[in-house]
């Protein structure tokens, strides 16, 4: 998963982050701490916008599609019936020369280190990727308890509380967003593979033969996301069908979107089969079935599971939405500079409209338009420096709209409203400018 190229943009995304607050390295004063990151004022709008926008397409916007907000930290016994104890783990090895460790599954040849060619590799051991800690006030096994190492897990555990109190029939999902943890031991590629992330996760739960159309559907559903909403272009975005399936499952793909690095999973969607709902049962020795009135008839709910990674979305948006061009310039000798863009879809960028007097003096009137603007989008007031410099700021942190009050806003009470990404100029009366952001901020 690298080229130079690749990595180069990757290397202009990262840097785009830190200058402009999206994302940073976790601590980062005491030298960061490998695979936490922490998203700052442009960058955790940006993931909230995404995470809004998810659950508005899963869960709002659907009469049969629940939300649930459970703990990170379930009673351990969850993670032994999920089997992520005794087999959520990567087989490692470890290169002796350079001391660097890798996932097996991820090496050509596991017999030769893929950073420094070294022959000297350990034999491949097991290492678990749940997060320990301890609840209460002894450190022992005793009381030890795990961070979530995926949001979906509780989904099951508590499927029958959520039925009931929300008067749902078969068939039906539940959806939670939230952190996830694991002690993943190659953190890369930015926030890609991080050990602290949020997951965007639902368990749609049906009947045995039903399942198969419904994975159909959610496919259809889930691209259509990525494809409409997201507007990624269908070029960028892959499926790849599972052929080597988990002994439970009847059906699994991922769907992928192609980073600088190369193509990765933002998307798994799974039929599970009745595998989560009959272990959780065997393990609580709870009856988890469900009574189905119309067949009269008492089953396991069959579950198809979309899962997806908030951190990974945001960075792909950001990949692409990271572009170069040329653009005038009032720097001194030069009539032309590099000019950096986001190109972010306006549903999801941090700020939607910047409101801009070009000298101080028209502030009042801008401030008057900023104050309506902003109860309806997300909106940034800037009078600071050269109007120049602050088009630059905004196209760097993706605003797809500036709208500009010059002097003869005064007069012909219109603003000139200019785009990001082919920064043409409209002019626009200031009593249209609503109606006129209304029909292209969606
Ligand atoms: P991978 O093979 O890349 O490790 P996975 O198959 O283990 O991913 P799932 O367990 O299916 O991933 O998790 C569902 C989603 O959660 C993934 O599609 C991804 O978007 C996200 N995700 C998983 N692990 C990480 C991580 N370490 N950092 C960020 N996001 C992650």
């Amino acid at each position: 998963m690298s080229n130079v190229r690749g990595n180069d943009t990757l290397a202009k995304v990262v840097a785009l982050c830190k200058r402009r607050g999206f994302v940073f390295q976790s601590s980062e004063i005491y030298d960061g701490i490998n695979g936490f990151w922490d998203y700052g004022p442009y960058g955790v709008t940006l993931r909230r916008s995404v995470e809004q926008l998810w659950w508005k397409h899963m869960v709002e916007d659907r009469d049969n599609v629940v939300g649930l907000d459970s703990t990170i930290i379930c009673n351990p016994r969850v993670w032994k019936a999920s089997g992520h104890l005794d087999q959520f783990s990567d087989l490692m090895t470890d290169c002796l020369d350079c001391r660097r460790r890798f996932r097996v599954d991820q090496m050509e040849d596991p017999g030769t280190c893929p950073e420094c060619g070294s022959k000297q590799m350990t034999e491949p051991r097991e290492f678990n990727l749940m997060m320990k800690t301890f609840v209460g006030p002894v450190f022992d096994e005793e009381h030890a308890a795990y961070l979530r190492a995926e949001t979906c897990q509780p989904i099951f555990v508590d499927f029958d509380q959520v039925r009931i109190a929300s008067r749902q029939k078969l068939p039906f999902g539940i959806a939670q967003t939230g952190k996830a943890f694991r002690n993943e031991i190659n953190p890369r590629f930015f926030t890609f593979r991080s050990r602290e992330f949020v997951q965007m996760e639902m368990e749609f739960f049906c009947r045995a033969d039903e399942a198969m159309a419904w994975y159909d559907y959610w496919k259809a559903e889930r691209w259509s996301f990525y494809r409409d909403l997201l507007r990624f272009p269908e070029e960028t975005l892959k499926i790849h069908e599972h052929e080597k399936l988990a002994h439970y499952a009847q059906a699994a793909l991922d769907i992928e979107y192609a980073f600088p690095f190369g193509w990765g999973e933002i998307e798994g969607i799974h039929h599970r089969g009745t595998w989560d709902m009959g272990r959780h049962g065997e393990f609580s020795g709870r009856d988890l079935s469900y009574f189905d009135q119309e067949h009269n008839e008492r089953f396991l709910p069959t579950v198809v599971e979309t899962s997806c990674g908030l951190d990974r979305i945001c960075l792909a948006l950001l990949c692409r939405g990271y572009r170069e061009d040329m653009a005038a310039t009032q720097k001194e000798g030069r009539d032309e500079d590099v000019r950096v863009l986001l190109s972010l879809p306006p549903l999801v960028s941090p700020v939607q409209v910047a409101v801009l007097p070009l000298v101080k003096k028209l502030g009042e009137t801008a401030a008057g338009l900023f104050r309506d603007l902003r109860r309806r989008w997300r909106t940034e007031y800037d009078e600071g420096g050269s109007i120049g410099k602050r088009y630059r700021r905004q196209d760097e942190i993706g605003t797809p709209f500036c709208v500009t009050v010059d002097y003869e806003s005064l007069e012909d009470r219109a603003v000139t409203v200019r785009h990001r990404d082919s920064m043409t100029q409209d002019r626009v009366g200031m009593d249209a400018l609503v109606g006129y952001l209304a029909e292209r901020l969606v």
